[in-house]
């Protein structure tokens, strides 16, 4: 897409630390790290949505991410990684075109993501599943 940052990322047309190139997805050194080492995994194609990246880019775009993941840990000692897509303004994406962070994690690198744990009413449970079995289309 012209107007789209990570576009002109992929094409080369703005210059970018490039850790992986494929047919199908561009990996990149995100400039705001979270940890350094954060990488960007991105399908070459654009779209704004995970929900309409085909599966074998979407395929690809994982492995890719999860073996990144290995590599950081390989090779600069961390101990874990994320594997986190925001999806949607509301999710907290802000460049609007479909991207996997690939965050390299220590024990003790003092990020903490706030995940909430909230309690189910009786019933709700099955209620919400059933709701999303309504609507799931495959
Ligand atoms: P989001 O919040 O949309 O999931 O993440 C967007 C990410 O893209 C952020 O972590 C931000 O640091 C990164 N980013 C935004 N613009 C650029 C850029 O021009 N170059 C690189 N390498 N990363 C970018
Ligand atoms: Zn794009």
């Amino acid at each position: 897409m012209a107007d789209c940052i990570f576009c002109k990322i992929a094409q080369g047309a703005i210059p970018s630390v490039k850790v992986y190139e494929d047919d199908l997805v561009y990996a990149f050194l995100d400039i705001s790290p979270i940890n350094k080492g954060h990488v960007l995994v991105i399908p070459k194609e654009h779209h704004e949505s995970s929900s309409t990246v085909p599966e074998a880019v979407a395929g690809r775009l994982f492995h890719v991410g999860s073996r990144i993941g290995i590599a950081l840990k390989r090779k600069f000692d961390w101990d874990g990684f994320n594997l986190h897509l925001a999806d949607g303004t509301a999710a907290g994406q802000v460049v609007m075109h479909v991207h996997l962070h690939v965050v390299p994690r220590g024990v003790d690198d003092q990020f903490h993501w706030n995940w909430r744990q909230l309690k189910y009413d009786d019933g709700e449970m099955a209620a919400i599943a059933d709701g999303i079995k309504e609507k799931f289309v495959f």
